[in-house]
């Protein structure tokens, strides 16, 4: 063991015989511990305790990546690209409540932290920040670019997203005022009518083409040039787009679906185009709109190709409560009956989704979040019995980014009683979508430099599967694996995210039963 020779700070270093580190890589051999339950013939589980070993390897050197916003001249992009300026140059400004200075807080990465285990003398619990756990691009060192089709340089569209203070803009408004959107494709049917008139960076053609990936693929190699990057990481944080409908020999297969943008087949929408053109430029793409840009030819095409995706939709602040509060409640045994969520916003995104066929976009992600807990506890719930669940968002410009969301939670109690929970929850949209932005980048590109062999089998290392569904945690509406469940329980998303980590560096999942405190 030489952990501390790492080619990147290390905060700690595992001493077990299961974990090996070389200046290059760090690797462990985990034992998976699960469950296999059987029926019997009198109809009764019978649970065996399963045993796989693994092997994980983890690439320590931490690569110069560049990370690129569709819809970098939005209200999350100029977000998150002051914010990571703010922070890369340790800026404080001055408020009404005081000065204030740059943080990563909302970043489940930067800002949060996990127990690495227990003092030796004391016994009290030691915890490390999350980004420690692995090496991890810290973002500050995340090179910054991307499309838009509004041509305005970011300190202007800063300025059009009503998000930050005037004392922040003002300390990062020349290096903003140099960064300017590259012209992206805009495809007007699958956006709200509504958006037309900031549509002035656009490229020629408005159905999908091969001259569109092949223009998006040159960017991408271009920006890597230019900045002399290892690796970039594309999110999708533009306009929600409505849904693409699904037609046999379209987009169903991976084939189908280049023939179809070869053809220029209406039904590929400008969030696809870009999902092909980075699977095909090997570069992870994640989708943090509600929109099914994921279409299954997509899929294919990912994993024909090795290459990494993540979606749909960031989970900032309505539903993210939403799956931790259900959580809480199911498995707490309270039966609950309804669901009522109203959100009312001022922004841009608010005024794209007043349209009906984006909204619905959005109504479909908001509204099977809480599939999983329910159907998990049938002590509570028949099959097939649902609360009831229904999702309203108006636009309202004066509230601007500060969006609303009320919810009531209705719930059946002891003996016929009822408890009713009401939320009211406000806050800028935007700073709460900045940090996701920044931790799905991170953990997406360390989820590049992760790979696993059986150790029972003979085979080579191999990546994690395309589609991330280890990114759940800060997804909406989590795309997993064809065929795999999707986990919208928030507590059980972070444990598969950490528990995961600490897989790779040779620790034992995360179990809180804390024995040594109980025992003795
Ligand atoms: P926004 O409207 O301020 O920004 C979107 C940007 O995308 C605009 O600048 C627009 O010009 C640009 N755009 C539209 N179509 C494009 C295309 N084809 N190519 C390149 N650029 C294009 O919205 P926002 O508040 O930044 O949110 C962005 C997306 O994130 C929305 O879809 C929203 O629903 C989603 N989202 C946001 C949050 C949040 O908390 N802020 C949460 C979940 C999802």
């Amino acid at each position: 063991n030489n952990g501390t020779a790492a080619a990147s700070p290390s905060a700690f270093i595992v001493n077990s015989p299961n974990v090996s580190y070389t200046d290059a890589e760090i690797k462990s051999k985990y034992t998976y511990r699960t469950t296999s339950v059987e029926t019997d013939s009198n109809g009764n589980f019978v649970a065996t305790p399963k045993e796989t070993q693994y092997d994980f390897k983890v690439d320590r050197k931490v690569p110069k990546v560049g990370m690129m916003l569709v819809g970098w001249g939005g209200n999350n992009g100029t977000t998150v690209t002051a914010g990571i300026l703010a922070n890369r140059r340790n800026l404080v400004w001055d408020t009404k409540e005081g000065p204030r200075e740059a943080n990563y807080y909302g970043s489940v990465v930067m800002a949060s932290t996990m127990k690495l285990g227990s003092d030796a003398k004391t016994n009290k619990d030691i915890n490390i920040p999350f980004h420690n756990v692995l090496p991890m691009v810290h973002p500050n060192d995340l090179v910054i670019g991307g499309w838009d089709i509004s041509k305005m340089n970011l300190a202007q569209a800063m300025d059009r997203a009503q998000v930050l203070e005037p004392t922040l803009k003002s300390l990062v408004k020349k290096e903003m005022a140099e960064m300017v959107p590259l012209p992206s494709i805009y495809y007007p049917d699958f956006i709200a009518a509504n958006q037309e008139d900031r549509a002035d960076n656009v490229v020629e053609g408005t159905k999908a083409c091969d001259a569109h990936v092949e223009k998006l693929r040159q960017d991408i190699r271009d920006f890597k040039v230019k900045n002399g990057l290892d690796k970039v990481i594309v999110m999708w944080t533009a306009n929600t787009e409505r849904y693409a409908d699904v037609i046999p020999n379209v987009n169903d297969t991976a084939d189908n679906l280049l023939k179809s943008i070869e053809q220029g087949h209406e039904e590929v929408s400008p969030s696809t185009v870009f999902a092909v053109a980075c699977i095909l430029e090997n570069t992870p793409f994640i989708n943090g709109s509600p929109q099914n840009t994921f279409v299954p030819g997509a899929i294919e095409l990912a994993e024909k190709h090795n290459a990494f995706i993540g979606g749909d939709d960031f989970k900032s602040g309505q539903t993210k409560m939403k799956s931790a509060l259900v959580d809480f409640l199911i498995n707490a045994g309270i039966k609950l009956t309804s669901i009522a969520s109203y959100n009312h916003l001022g922004n841009n995104d608010g005024k794209n989704l007043s349209s009906q066929r984006q909204f619905r976009s959005k109504e479909i992600s908001k509204s099977n979040v809480v599939d999983d807990m329910v159907e998990a506890n049938s002590v509570l719930y028949n099959k097939g019995e649902h609360p009831d669940h229904c999702v309203v968002i108006k636009y309202m410009p004066a509230v601007a980014d500060n969006k609303r969301a009320l919810d009531e939670y209705y719930a059946e109690i002891f003996l016929g009683g009822h408890q009713t929970i009401s939320l009211f929850n406000i806050c800028e949209d935007s700073l709460l979508a900045s940090p996701l932005i920044i931790d799905l980048v991170v953990i997406a590109e360390m989820m590049t430099r992760i790979q696993w062999k059986d150790s029972s089998s003979e085979g080579g290392y191999k990546n994690f599967h395309s589609v991330l569904s280890v990114l759940s945690y800060m997804l909406k509406a989590p795309l997993t694996p064809p065929g795999t469940p999707v986990v919208n329980a928030l507590a059980k998303q972070r444990a598969a995210l950490t528990n995961i980590f600490r897989a790779c560096v040779g620790l034992e999942p995360e179990s809180d039963m804390t024995l040594e405190h109980k025992l003795f």
